[in-house]
């Protein structure tokens, strides 16, 4: 127990992780016309963050209060810490949408306040098992869109099997998947609702898990079916196939994929890689959330159990083998832009 809270408190002790912070941009120098769009990826932190594409804003499994050890143990009540979230949290008073993988309290638990206090015009888009936990706050109530996977890994894709979000050009495919275990393959917190909760959980075991999606998130182009920017989103590591997307005639742009317990799993992310060709992946869900929230490259440490520094490698060999490709691994705070020209 005692090695187990001090691992947890210290996060893995790997100092000088490569982790970015500011605004990087790797194709603005090369791509270039009068009416380039900008898809800017900025990361919250535990495998949040926030994309925006002009007036379409998503924020995808935002969370910022890191809980202590002794929340995560269940020793103490887990609840969203109000002073973090106003102190990190950037403007989404814009976002359509708050798009969530699993009900698990590091993806979930900041969603209502986030909702009801900061983004105020966004849908909630979460799993059957996390919109009964919602249920409980009555102002979400007509906010809250269950969703179940509409794509299976293997099968083919049926176009109306998209889920579009109201007053944007983003359509988001929710792909069946599942959460690694924890660590030495134990998973907590394990579970789905079938009811509608009275009240918000107030310990982390009782945030369980529901069904486990991954995301397809496409911006259309302003005026055709085209796709701008496509992206690909887990908020948790999975055995091959689950959570791939459908194959496509284009590459993704960038693939959000998740450093916690990925070696739980099998050849995670290298094949979902391989299958996908992302131009960019961006590493989340990597540094350490049982410590205070940080954005400060010097205190940040990887996440408990995970092995950040095999992931990178993992990554690293497909960036070595295909073309044009980058990987980054944000800091809280850290955006990466994406660019495009419409007319190609
Ligand atoms: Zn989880």
């Amino acid at each position: 127990m005692l090695v187990l809270l001090g691992v947890m408190m210290g996060g893995c002790a790997i100092r000088g992780l490569p982790a970015t912070g500011g605004v990087v941009c790797p194709e603005c120098g090369v791509t270039i016309c009068d009416d380039r769009q900008t898809l800017s990826i900025e990361y919250l932190g535990s495998g949040g963050y926030l994309l925006t594409r002009g007036d379409d804003v998503l924020l995808l499994g935002p969370f910022i209060s890191n809980s202590g050890v002794l929340e995560a143990m269940n020793l103490k009540r887990i609840e969203p810490d109000v002073d973090a979230l106003e102190a990190w949290l950037p403007d989404v008073s814009n976002a359509k949408a708050i798009i969530v993988g699993h009900a698990h309290c590091d993806h979930l638990m900041d969603v209502p306040w986030i909702a009801k206090n900061r983004a105020k015009d966004a849908k909630i888009y979460v799993n059957r098992t996390g919109s009964h936990v919602l249920a409980a706050d009555g102002e979400l109530h007509d906010r809250v869109h269950p969703i179940d996977a509409a794509y299976w890994p293997g099968t083919k894709l049926r176009a109306a099997l998209w889920v579009e979000i109201p007053r944007t050009r983003v359509r988001i495919l929710p792909i069946e998947s599942e959460h690694a275990p924890h660590f030495a393959g134990l998973k907590f917190m394990k579970g789905r609702l079938t009811e509608d909760q009275k009240e918000l959980p107030k310990r982390a075991r009782r945030w369980v898990e529901g069904r486990t999606y991954a995301f397809l998130i496409d911006f259309q182009h302003p005026e055709d079916d085209d796709v701008m920017f496509s992206v690909h989103y887990q908020d948790a590591a999975s055995n091959p196939t689950l959570g791939f997307p459908p194959a496509r005639d284009r590459r993704l742009d960038a693939a959000l994929v998740c450093v916690a317990s990925h070696h739980e799993v099998k050849d995670y992310p290298d094949d979902l890689l391989a299958q996908t060709q992302p131009r960019h992946v961006v590493l989340g869900h990597w540094e350490n959330f049982f410590a205070p929230y940080t954005r400060d490259l010097d205190e940040l440490r990887g996440v408990p159990f995970s092995r950040p520094q095999d992931f990178i490698e993992r990554v690293e060999r497909y960036v070595f083998s295909s073309t044009e490709a980058s990987w980054s691994m944000p800091a809280p705070g850290a955006v990466l832009e994406l660019v495009a020209c419409p007319n190609g």
